[in-house]
């Protein structure tokens, strides 16, 4: 089950208030996971999580997903549907996001980098 994820906008951390580029409070479990990349409030790794971590202003997998240009929209009796980036779209919003299961689902956290990487592409 995916937690609900809300993207921040650049607004301060929903979890703990922290503001963009400062650290996150003790505790706080918005931050990714470094050992998975996931949001920590919904990684089961039981690997202890400390909490912590700078608030980026993106929430985990945003930013990758933005990157590899994976976006999904809301149609209605259909649920989330992967879509081309729009690009007359500067902003999303509650129909139109970064595919963040997507992210979640097929790239590969890299624990060394602390980033998410793109699935191989297939042999060309
Ligand atoms: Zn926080
Ligand atoms: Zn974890």
């Amino acid at each position: 089950m995916a937690a609900e994820l809300t993207l921040s906008r650049g607004e301060p951390c929903i979890g703990c208030g922290a503001r963009v580029g400062t650290e996150h409070a003790a505790g706080c479990r918005e931050g990714h996971c470094p050992q998975t990349g996931l949001p920590q409030s919904i990684c089961s790794g039981r690997h202890g999580h400390s909490g912590g971590g700078v608030w980026t202003g993106l929430v985990p997998g945003e930013g990758a997903a933005v990157s590899f240009g994976w976006f999904a929209e809301l149609r209605p009796g259909e649920g989330w549907v992967p879509v081309e980036p729009r690009p007359d779209a500067v902003d999303y919003g509650a129909d139109y996001m970064p595919d963040l299961n997507r992210v979640f689902s097929q790239a590969r956290w890299s624990p060394a980098a602390q980033k998410w990487v793109p699935p191989r592409p297939s042999a060309s």
